[in-house]
Order: C-alpha cells, then structure tokens, then sequence
C-alpha cells in the first residue's frame, strides 16, 4: 500500500506544542509522508517551540503582521493555503484545536476535497462570544472535520450531540499531556536568567498567566490588584508571564512592577515555563492549555474567568473558578497557602485530561482510517475502564 501524504497545519503556540507529539508520532511510521505546514499567526513564539520539539516547517507562509485582524489571518491563512494543498494534494489535513489558523486551513483543505483531522476535538462552552472566537473556531472546523480526534469523553458526547457520526469520533486524552511530560525534568537547568536564579523553595512559588481577550480591561485590572494584595499580605513569590499586548502588560506592570516578591517576565520558552509550572504551589491564570498541564502536574489552579471549556478539572476539583472577580482569587488564594488540606485536596484531584500517550493513539486511528491495519482501535481506548479520563 502506498504511503499517505498527511499535512500537519499550524500556526500559534498553543497549536504548535500540541501538535509536536502528533507529527513526531507520524514520523517514527513509515506509512506517512508527513509535511508541517505552518502559517505563523504567531512567529516567534511558534519558531521557540518547533526549535523545542526538533520540528522543521516544510511550508512557511509566515502571514503575521502588526496589528493583524482576525480578517486578516483568515484571507491570509486561505490565499496562502490554496496552492499549497493544490500542489502536495494530501491525503488528510491534520489541523488543532480553535484557532483562527485552525478554522481556515479546514476550510481550505475543503474547497479541495480533502478530508480534515481535527485534534482536540469537541470543546465547547455553548457561548459564541466566550471565548471569542475559538468558540466559533471549533464549532466549525468541528462540522469541516472527517475524523475527530478529542480529548475526553465529555468532547466525544458534544460531537455526538452535534450529529457527527459516532464512526468519526475518538477519544484519545489530550497531546498537551504528552509534550508536558517530554519537557519536564526535576533537574531541569532554567535558559531564561531570571528563572534560573530564582530562589525557588524559600517561599511558595505563585505562578501567573493571564492574558486572554475575555480579560481584557476590568478583569484584568481586578485579578492585578487581587494579587498584588496577595503578594503585600503573604510570604510567596510570583512570578507573572506579561504578554506583550498593552492591554495586558499595561494592567499588570501598574500595578506589579517593582512590588518585592514579584518577578515579571516576558514570555518564556516552553520548556522553562512547563519546568516553572511543575514547581509552583498553585496557578492563577485563564489561558486554556494550563488548565490541561497543571492538573497533570498535580498543581491546582484559580482560573480567572467566568466559563471555561475544559469543565472536567473543575469537576475533578484540582480547577477552582474564581472568574473575574478580585475578592474570590484573594480569597481562594490565601486558603491554598493557609489550609496544607485545601491544598492537598486539589493537587491531588485526579488528572482528566490523559496519559501522554494522545500522539500514538492518534496515529493508530490514522492507520485504521488508510487501512494499514485491520482491527479498529478501541474507539474510546479503554474509557469505561479508566474513568480517570473524565466525562
Ligand atoms: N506557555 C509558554 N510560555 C509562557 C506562557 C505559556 O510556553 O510564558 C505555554 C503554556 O504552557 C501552554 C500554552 O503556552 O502550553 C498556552 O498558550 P495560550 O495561553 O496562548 O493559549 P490557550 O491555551 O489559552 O489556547
């Protein structure tokens, strides 16, 4: 049987670190041609994690540009997409999660026929607007997608909901689980200066990340104020990554900059930040991919918004919702470094979102689905017998 082209296409951070699993895991067959076509919505920060994972792009359209408009990308992605599906004319088109590079490089693949792999599958919090617009995003390329890829069997039953065929859908655990695991190491040496001279272990460490569109403006100045009472009040060190965008980085330097305790730093590499996260005593943040990575971790996390997609920590217990509300991560805040049980109870909670071993499963799915083996993978891969999956 000949092999089959598949075309990995990403373009953002988060995209690229939970894709890296999936194209290594192609890679090590050889059924598979396996080409990453990136489109670069972010540049930088995606290069870092491809330099990371020892990924290469075959295809760069590197489309970013200042002040970019959801619009923007999504002409970009598209145009720059078209001729290069035409010419490699691939099998599938493996795309990731809820991008605006993930929606168009479906789209794309569908104006030529050709079948569409959605990995991370299924997400939904059932609000358009929340968040804005990955919502949208998944819903979309969800009903573009051939072949569903998701996480849990909470996404498996959304898909189901929405009319996809049971026959497409597979849960495999997240592939976040499976690059936190890649890069963590208890004798991991810090790249960055500020984190390698860090006197970690003196005070609990406080780990933040907020950075999300649904943030901007009042939530962001509250969680701001919140921590930097929480910083005044208690012996703890924190440590903020600031994303560049004013609207973040103007909240949170007002009122952290220079506060004893607290170190501000630019976004890290992936492999420092998964190393930093390990160490910390709890999370705050509202980006999606943490709530995944610290509950594997057995971190807990104070998640600063009001819906979120990924219920399943929540209901495990090592997530605690505190939205946009300053008072209620304060509050939450000093019971975790109070209350040793409190503590305990939520790290300990069970993990819900995998194994580390998303990548491989997927790629099982794949050589059922081109006919390079017989037997059909267990659809749900062993979930009525490991509830640890959740749903
Ligand atoms: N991350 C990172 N460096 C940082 C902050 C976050 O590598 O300074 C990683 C984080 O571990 C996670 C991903 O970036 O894997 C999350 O990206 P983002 O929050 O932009 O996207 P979301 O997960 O909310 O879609």
């Amino acid at each position: 049987m000949s092999r089959k082209r598949i075309v990995c296409t990403f373009g953002t951070r988060p995209e690229a670190i939970k894709m890296a699993p999936v194209v290594k895991a192609l890679r090590r067959h050889t059924h598979w041609e396996t080409i990453t076509a990136v489109t670069g919505q972010h540049r930088e920060m995606l290069k870092q994690v491809m330099a990371l994972f020892g990924l290469e792009a075959e295809v760069d359209l590197d489309i970013m540009t200042h002040a970019q408009s959801l619009t923007d990308i999504t002409t970009r992605c598209l145009q720059g997409l078209e001729p290069v599906f035409a010419d490699i004319r691939p099998d599938m088109v493996l795309v990731h999660g809820d991008t605006t590079t993930t929606l168009a490089a479906s789209l794309a693949a569908f104006y030529q026929q050709i079948p569409v792999g959605h990995v991370e599958a299924g997400l939904r919090t059932f609000d358009p607007m929340q968040p804005f617009p990955e919502e949208m995003n998944r819903v979309l390329t969800d009903r573009i997608a051939t072949l569903h890829f998701a996480p849990t069997n909470l996404n498996r039953r959304h898909l189901e909901r929405e009319a996809a065929s049971g026959d497409t859908i597979f849960v495999t655990g997240n592939t976040a689980i499976d690059a936190l695991f890649e890069v963590t190491d208890p004798d991991y040496r810090f790249a960055s200066d500020v984190l390698g001279a860090a006197p970690w272990g003196d005070r609990p460490l406080v780990v933040c990340d907020v950075h999300r569109r649904e943030s901007f403006g009042d939530p962001i100045r509250r969680v701001a104020r919140a921590l930097r009472e929480l910083v005044e009040r208690e012996r703890l060190h924190l440590v903020l990554s600031v994303h560049p965008n004013p609207e973040v980085s103007g909240p949170l330097r007002a009122a952290l900059e220079g506060v004893p305790g607290v170190s501000l730093v630019e976004p890290v590499g992936y492999g420092d930040w998964a190393n930093l996260m390990a160490r910390a005593h709890f999370i705050v943040t509202d980006s999606g991919g943490l709530q995944e990575e610290a509950p594997a971790l057995g971190v807990p996390v104070l998640l600063t918004r009001d819906k979120t997609e990924r219920p399943e920590a929540v209901e495990a217990g090592t997530v605690l919702q505190v939205g946009g509300d300053g008072s209620r991560l304060l509050e939450a805040a000093r019971r975790l470094l109070t209350d040793p049980g409190e503590h305990t109870r939520m790290a300990s909670a069970r993990n819900p979102y995998g194994d580390g071993h998303a990548a491989r499963r997927i790629t099982e799915f794949l050589q059922w689905y081109f006919g390079f083996r017989q037997a059909r993978p267990d659809p749900f891969c062993g979930l009525d017998a490991e509830p640890c999956w959740g749903g």
